[in-house]
Protein backbone atom coordinates (compact mmCIF):
# COMPACT_ATOMS: atom_id res chain seq x y z
CA UNK A 1 0.00 0.00 0.00
CA UNK A 2 1.14 3.34 -0.56
CA UNK A 3 2.25 5.65 2.00
CA UNK A 4 0.47 8.51 2.26
CA UNK A 5 2.92 11.75 1.18
CA UNK A 6 3.08 14.32 3.28
CA UNK A 7 4.72 17.87 2.67
CA UNK A 8 6.16 20.10 5.83
CA UNK A 9 5.52 24.24 5.42
CA UNK A 10 7.12 26.80 7.45
CA UNK A 11 5.48 30.36 7.56
CA UNK A 12 6.82 32.91 10.45
CA UNK A 13 8.24 31.34 12.90
CA UNK A 14 11.31 29.76 14.27
CA UNK A 15 11.01 26.59 12.87
CA UNK A 16 11.50 25.21 16.23
CA UNK A 17 8.71 23.24 16.25
CA UNK A 18 10.55 21.31 13.17
CA UNK A 19 13.42 21.10 14.99
CA UNK A 20 11.48 18.27 17.91
CA UNK A 21 10.57 16.25 14.77
CA UNK A 22 13.93 15.24 15.12
CA UNK A 23 14.11 14.76 19.14
CA UNK A 24 11.61 11.77 18.36
CA UNK A 25 15.43 10.29 17.52
CA UNK A 26 15.10 6.49 16.47
CA UNK A 27 11.02 7.18 16.33
CA UNK A 28 11.12 9.20 13.65
CA UNK A 29 12.51 6.33 11.80
CA UNK A 30 9.03 4.35 12.68
CA UNK A 31 7.05 7.40 11.67
CA UNK A 32 8.97 7.79 8.19
CA UNK A 33 7.94 4.39 7.89
CA UNK A 34 4.63 5.41 7.85
CA UNK A 35 4.88 8.34 5.55
CA UNK A 36 6.28 9.42 2.58
CA UNK A 37 8.30 12.91 3.27
CA UNK A 38 8.01 14.80 -0.09
CA UNK A 39 8.67 18.50 1.12
CA UNK A 40 10.38 19.14 4.25
CA UNK A 41 12.74 22.16 3.44
CA UNK A 42 14.86 21.35 6.82
CA UNK A 43 15.53 17.94 6.05
CA UNK A 44 15.34 17.11 2.48
CA UNK A 45 15.51 19.43 -0.79
CA UNK A 46 12.15 17.79 -2.99
CA UNK A 47 9.55 19.94 -3.73
CA UNK A 48 6.07 18.51 -4.72
CA UNK A 49 2.65 19.71 -5.22
CA UNK A 50 1.31 16.45 -4.64
CA UNK A 51 0.61 15.55 -1.14
CA UNK A 52 -2.31 14.03 1.40
CA UNK A 53 -1.41 15.79 4.29
CA UNK A 54 0.00 18.77 4.62
CA UNK A 55 1.57 20.04 8.03
CA UNK A 56 2.08 24.02 8.37
CA UNK A 57 4.32 25.52 11.17
CA UNK A 58 4.22 29.40 11.13
CA UNK A 59 1.71 32.11 11.38
CA UNK A 60 0.26 34.08 8.70
CA UNK A 61 1.91 37.67 8.70
CA UNK A 62 1.37 38.44 4.80
CA UNK A 63 -0.96 38.55 1.96
CA UNK A 64 1.34 36.59 -0.08
CA UNK A 65 1.24 33.98 2.38
CA UNK A 66 -2.29 33.92 2.65
CA UNK A 67 -2.22 32.58 -1.04
CA UNK A 68 0.21 30.16 -0.51
CA UNK A 69 -1.53 28.61 2.55
CA UNK A 70 -4.86 28.48 0.59
CA UNK A 71 -2.95 27.03 -2.69
CA UNK A 72 -1.70 24.40 -0.26
CA UNK A 73 -4.87 23.92 0.96
CA UNK A 74 -6.48 22.96 -2.55
CA UNK A 75 -3.79 20.54 -2.52
CA UNK A 76 -3.70 18.65 1.03
CA UNK A 77 -6.93 16.21 2.32
CA UNK A 78 -5.68 17.16 5.79
CA UNK A 79 -3.81 19.88 6.97
CA UNK A 80 -2.03 19.68 10.37
CA UNK A 81 -1.66 23.38 12.05
CA UNK A 82 1.85 22.41 13.95
CA UNK A 83 2.85 24.24 17.19
CA UNK A 84 1.44 27.96 18.75
CA UNK A 85 2.38 29.91 15.62
CA UNK A 86 0.22 28.16 13.46
CA UNK A 87 -2.57 26.67 15.78
CA UNK A 88 -3.07 29.85 18.07
CA UNK A 89 -1.05 32.99 15.94
CA UNK A 90 1.74 32.48 19.20
CA UNK A 91 3.92 35.13 19.77
CA UNK A 92 4.16 36.88 16.21
CA UNK A 93 0.48 38.17 17.41
CA UNK A 94 1.87 40.52 19.79
CA UNK A 95 2.20 42.46 16.67
CA UNK A 96 -1.36 42.79 16.35
CA UNK A 97 -1.98 45.36 19.15
CA UNK A 98 0.39 48.05 18.23
CA UNK A 99 0.01 50.27 15.35
CA UNK A 100 1.83 48.72 12.05
CA UNK A 101 3.50 51.51 11.16
CA UNK A 102 5.16 51.87 14.64
CA UNK A 103 6.22 48.62 14.53
CA UNK A 104 7.67 49.30 11.32
CA UNK A 105 9.64 51.71 12.05
CA UNK A 106 10.68 50.58 15.23
CA UNK A 107 11.82 47.33 13.36
CA UNK A 108 13.24 48.43 10.49
CA UNK A 109 14.03 52.13 10.78
CA UNK A 110 14.36 54.14 7.53
CA UNK A 111 13.40 51.77 5.35
CA UNK A 112 10.59 50.86 7.14
CA UNK A 113 8.30 52.47 3.54
CA UNK A 114 9.99 49.61 1.89
CA UNK A 115 6.82 48.05 -0.36
CA UNK A 116 7.46 44.51 0.19
CA UNK A 117 6.66 45.15 4.33
CA UNK A 118 3.29 44.22 4.65
CA UNK A 119 0.42 45.58 7.43
CA UNK A 120 -1.36 42.63 7.38
CA UNK A 121 -2.63 41.39 10.76
CA UNK A 122 -1.09 38.48 12.32
CA UNK A 123 -3.29 34.88 11.85
CA UNK A 124 -3.09 31.80 13.38
CA UNK A 125 -3.51 29.12 10.30
CA UNK A 126 -7.31 28.63 10.71
CA UNK A 127 -8.15 32.20 10.50
CA UNK A 128 -7.14 31.69 6.83
CA UNK A 129 -7.97 28.19 5.92
CA UNK A 130 -9.75 25.29 7.44
CA UNK A 131 -7.54 22.84 9.45
CA UNK A 132 -8.47 19.37 10.68
CA UNK A 133 -6.15 18.92 13.31
CA UNK A 134 -4.43 21.13 15.77
CA UNK A 135 -0.41 20.14 17.45
CA UNK A 136 -0.25 22.17 20.33
CA UNK A 137 2.45 24.07 21.98
CA UNK A 138 5.85 26.29 21.80
CA UNK A 139 7.28 23.85 20.90
CA UNK A 140 5.38 21.09 20.33
CA UNK A 141 6.34 17.82 21.99
CA UNK A 142 7.37 15.58 19.98
CA UNK A 143 5.84 12.68 21.60
CA UNK A 144 2.83 13.96 20.94
CA UNK A 145 3.27 15.14 17.47
CA UNK A 146 4.01 11.40 16.83
CA UNK A 147 0.87 9.96 18.53
CA UNK A 148 -1.35 12.26 16.96
CA UNK A 149 0.13 11.74 13.21
CA UNK A 150 -0.46 7.99 13.80
CA UNK A 151 -4.07 8.19 14.65
CA UNK A 152 -4.26 11.03 11.62
CA UNK A 153 -3.05 7.83 9.56
CA UNK A 154 -4.99 5.36 10.40
CA UNK A 155 -8.56 7.63 10.29
CA UNK A 156 -8.55 8.12 13.87
CA UNK A 157 -9.82 11.36 15.42
CA UNK A 158 -6.95 12.45 17.54
CA UNK A 159 -7.36 12.17 21.18
CA UNK A 160 -6.27 15.74 22.29
CA UNK A 161 -7.12 16.98 26.25
CA UNK A 162 -9.60 19.39 26.68
CA UNK A 163 -9.41 19.95 30.21
CA UNK A 164 -6.67 22.58 32.19
CA UNK A 165 -3.18 22.26 32.95
CA UNK A 166 -4.07 22.64 36.59
CA UNK A 167 -5.25 18.57 35.94
CA UNK A 168 -1.46 17.61 35.37
CA UNK A 169 0.02 19.88 37.61
CA UNK A 170 -2.10 18.48 40.62
CA UNK A 171 -1.55 15.23 39.52
CA UNK A 172 2.27 15.92 39.82
CA UNK A 173 2.54 17.17 43.71
CA UNK A 174 3.55 20.69 42.55
CA UNK A 175 3.15 23.47 44.50
CA UNK A 176 0.39 26.18 43.01
CA UNK A 177 2.17 28.94 41.50
CA UNK A 178 -0.04 31.17 43.05
CA UNK A 179 1.22 30.45 46.57
CA UNK A 180 4.49 32.25 45.13
CA UNK A 181 2.11 35.34 44.57
CA UNK A 182 2.09 34.59 40.70
CA UNK A 183 -0.30 34.74 37.74
CA UNK A 184 -0.53 31.13 36.43
CA UNK A 185 -2.51 30.29 33.13
CA UNK A 186 -3.02 26.79 33.87
CA UNK A 187 -6.74 27.25 34.97
CA UNK A 188 -7.56 28.22 31.18
CA UNK A 189 -4.68 26.43 29.20
CA UNK A 190 -5.14 23.42 27.27
CA UNK A 191 -3.10 20.64 29.02
CA UNK A 192 -0.95 18.10 27.29
CA UNK A 193 2.23 19.27 28.07
CA UNK A 194 2.45 17.37 31.88
CA UNK A 195 2.56 21.15 33.13
CA UNK A 196 5.75 21.07 31.84
CA UNK A 197 6.44 25.11 33.29
CA UNK A 198 5.04 25.06 36.56
CA UNK A 199 7.10 21.72 37.14
CA UNK A 200 10.15 23.50 36.63
CA UNK A 201 9.11 26.29 38.95
CA UNK A 202 7.35 28.64 35.85
CA UNK A 203 3.85 29.63 36.02
CA UNK A 204 2.33 28.34 32.93
CA UNK A 205 2.08 31.67 29.80
CA UNK A 206 -0.46 29.84 28.04
CA UNK A 207 1.55 27.97 24.76
CA UNK A 208 -0.98 25.51 24.21
CA UNK A 209 -4.18 27.89 23.84
CA UNK A 210 -6.90 28.49 26.02
CA UNK A 211 -9.54 25.60 26.25
CA UNK A 212 -12.20 24.90 24.14
CA UNK A 213 -14.59 26.52 26.88
CA UNK A 214 -12.57 27.61 29.94
CA UNK A 215 -14.10 28.01 32.88
CA UNK A 216 -13.51 31.39 33.56
CA UNK A 217 -15.82 31.82 36.64
CA UNK A 218 -13.27 29.54 38.67
CA UNK A 219 -10.44 31.22 37.20
CA UNK A 220 -11.76 34.41 38.74
CA UNK A 221 -11.84 32.77 41.75
CA UNK A 222 -8.89 31.73 42.03
CA UNK A 223 -7.45 34.92 41.63
CA UNK A 224 -9.86 36.40 44.00
CA UNK A 225 -8.61 34.30 46.68
CA UNK A 226 -4.58 35.45 45.69
CA UNK A 227 -5.52 38.65 45.73
CA UNK A 228 -5.14 39.10 41.87
CA UNK A 229 -7.02 40.66 39.50
CA UNK A 230 -8.25 40.41 35.69
CA UNK A 231 -5.87 42.91 34.43
CA UNK A 232 -2.92 40.62 35.56
CA UNK A 233 -4.53 38.14 33.79
CA UNK A 234 -5.15 39.72 30.88
CA UNK A 235 -1.56 40.86 30.69
CA UNK A 236 -0.49 37.32 30.71
CA UNK A 237 -2.73 36.46 28.07
CA UNK A 238 -0.84 38.63 25.80
CA UNK A 239 2.23 36.51 25.07
CA UNK A 240 0.46 33.46 23.21
CA UNK A 241 -3.69 34.12 23.54
CA UNK A 242 -3.58 37.55 22.27
CA UNK A 243 -7.38 37.68 20.34
CA UNK A 244 -6.69 40.52 18.26
S1 LIG B 1 5.43 27.57 18.22
FE1 LIG B 1 7.25 28.31 19.29
S2 LIG B 1 8.85 26.79 18.87
FE2 LIG B 1 7.18 26.47 17.38
S3 LIG B 1 7.79 27.63 15.62
FE3 LIG B 1 6.49 28.97 16.84
S4 LIG B 1 7.91 30.13 18.16
FE4 LIG B 1 9.03 28.40 17.33
S1 LIG C 1 -2.60 27.57 38.59
FE1 LIG C 1 -0.70 26.91 37.62
S2 LIG C 1 0.65 26.27 39.28
FE2 LIG C 1 -1.45 26.39 40.10
S3 LIG C 1 -2.24 24.31 39.88
FE3 LIG C 1 -2.82 25.42 38.02
S4 LIG C 1 -1.16 25.00 36.60
FE4 LIG C 1 -0.41 24.46 38.61
S1 LIG D 1 2.82 24.76 31.25
FE1 LIG D 1 1.72 26.20 29.95
S2 LIG D 1 3.30 27.43 28.95
FE2 LIG D 1 4.30 25.62 29.84
S3 LIG D 1 4.38 24.13 28.18
FE3 LIG D 1 2.48 23.75 29.32
S4 LIG D 1 0.91 24.96 28.29
FE4 LIG D 1 2.88 25.73 27.61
Amino acid sequence: MDRPRVAIFDFACCEGCQLQLYNLEEGLLDVLGLIEPVEWREAISDQSDSYDIAVIEGSITRKEDEERLKDIRKRAKVMIALGACATIGGVNKLKNQFDFGEVRRTVYGKDAEAPHLDTARVKAVHEVVPVEVKIHGCPIDHFEFGTILKSVLAGKTPSIPNYPVCVECKKKGNICRYEYNEVCLGPITRAGCGAKCPTGGFWCFGCRGLLDNPNVDAAKEVMDIYGKTVDDLSGRLLLFNNQS
